[in-house]
């Protein structure tokens, strides 16, 4: 493997490297490095965990030069992921002397306004905030020279992208467009297309139809209403998960289960887009500091970079392959070994089959011993709202408040998700 410190990179930015921890490079760097530094516009498609966020802040750097213009802006889906890949480019722009900002939602702009104000070259952000920061003329980027879209093919589909095209044409016509994700589906690689030079450079890094890392493991269980929270706790008193993250298809639903596990005396953390952003960040942070569960929607299934998640329970399965990708890739990262763990819904027979033949990977059945994990008792405030336990009714009141950008997983109600066509209404209908 290539080191840093072979690559064509300023001495400072590779003693940067060094100090952060890095010293070799992963295969993605190894081969997207180059390319950007290149001048291309690029696709990189590399699984999760395997070092992308360094294979685009590392050439960026290398060619921004330290001045107050803003020279790059990453562009992700989530607040958490943007203060991640934040952090990382703040740690490198340290010893680099090149400043980075972070802008996002449910934090004071002003804060953010006076940050910018003081002149960065970088900054990262979610789409809402930064429109909003363009349109008051605080945030100018006339002068980038790097547009990077980290989760690409999620900011390109449906939720993001009409922001995305309103961002862009803030920027100048001579850019770099560089997309960055483990999953690029044909209808968003169009997309995408529309949007970069024709000679752009396509990075595969391993067999394309290879969309999960070989070091997890793949479990499914079949059960609905109450027996769902019953295989849910069989799971965990068999099989006791070290550091897990267990997914719900709502925030609602994610309460629930939450309330659920606080009430078996258990140390869990609660993530969604309900939340406020002090509590969001709150729980992120106690999760990574060593509390054993986080109960999160789809708001965490992608990019976070938590150390040791060793579980993944999809308490309410992923609405595609995609999202089954993006959620276990939180744990098994960097050739680490995780254990993925999905409760389908009794009519979601043809949902696993479709997320097993989509993301390539086999899921083998768990038995789970429910009988001596029934005797739970549903939290008192939620019992006789929300009709848990009343023959076993998974149906949740659709009443969630929507929450914009990225609510539209977090608030589809419970059946009306999956139509049991092959794809369903999945929009990447007969990709792989
Ligand atoms: N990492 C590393 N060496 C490197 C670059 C990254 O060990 O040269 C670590 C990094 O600190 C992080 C993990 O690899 O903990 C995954 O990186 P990232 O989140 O960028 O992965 P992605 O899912 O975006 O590919
Ligand atoms: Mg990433």
């Amino acid at each position: 493997m290539k080191k840093f410190s072979e690559m064509p990179l300023k001495a400072e930015l590779v003693e940067a490297i060094h100090r952060v921890g890095f010293t070799e490079l992963t295969e993605v760097q190894e081969r997207a490095i180059p390319v950007v530094l290149s001048g291309k516009d690029a696709i990189v498609r590399a699984k999760t965990g395997t070092g992308k966020t360094a294979a685009f802040i590392v050439p960026i750097m290398q060619n921004t030069p330290q001045s107050n213009a803003v020279n790059a802006i990453i562009i992700v889906p989530t607040r958490e992921l943007a203060l991640q890949v934040a952090q990382f480019s703040e740690q490198l722009g340290r010893y680099t002397h090149i400043r980075t900002t972070t802008v996002y939602g449910g934090a004071s702009i002003n804060v953010q306004i006076s940050n910018l104000r003081r002149g960065v070259s970088i900054v990262v952000g979610t789409p809402g905030r930064i429109i909003d920061l363009i349109d008051r003329g605080i945030l100018r980027l006339d002068n980038v020279r790097f547009v990077v879209l980290d989760e690409a093919d999620r900011m390109l589909d449906m939720g993001f992208i009409e922001d995305i095209d309103y961002i862009l044409t803030k920027t100048p016509m001579k850019k770099q467009m560089l997309l960055f994700s483990a999953t690029m589906p044909q209808p968003i690689i169009t997309i995408a297309k529309r949007h970069m030079e024709p000679d752009y450079a396509t990075i595969q890094v391993g067999a394309e139809e290879e969309l999960v890392v070989n070091t997890i493991s793949h479990e499914y269980t079949f059960a609905k209403g109450r027996m769902k929270f019953a295989a849910l706790l069989a799971y965990i008193g068999q099989y006791a998960p070290k550091k897990c993250i267990i997914f719900a298809r709502t925030k609602y639903e994610s309460e629930i289960i939450y309330d659920l596990l606080i009430r078996q005396g258990l140390n869990a953390m609660l993530l969604h887009g309900g939340l406020t952003q002090a509590k969001r960040e709150y729980s992120l942070d106690t999760f990574r500091k060593g509390a054993q569960f986080m109960v999160a929607t789809n708001i965490a299934a992608r990019g976070l970079d938590i150390a040791d998640v060793t579980d993944i329970i999809n308490f309410d399965a992923p609405e595609t392959a995609h999202d089954y990708v993006h959620r276990v890739g939180r744990s098994a990262r960097m050739g680490k070994e995780g254990r993925a763990f999905t409760i389908f819904g009794l009519d979601e027979r043809r949902l696993m089959e479709d997320i097993q033949y989509d993301a390539n990977i086999r899921m083998s059945e768990l038995r789970l011993d429910l009988d001596k994990y029934n005797n739970f008792q549903m939290p008192e405030t939620r019992r006789h709202s929300f009709g848990y336990g009343e023959q076993g009714s998974g149906r949740f009141r659709p009443h969630m408040r929507s929450e914009g950008r990225y609510g539209h997983s977090e608030n589809r109600s419970g059946g009306a998700r999956y139509h049991g066509g092959r794809y369903g209404h999945n929009r990447y209908r007969g990709q792989r």
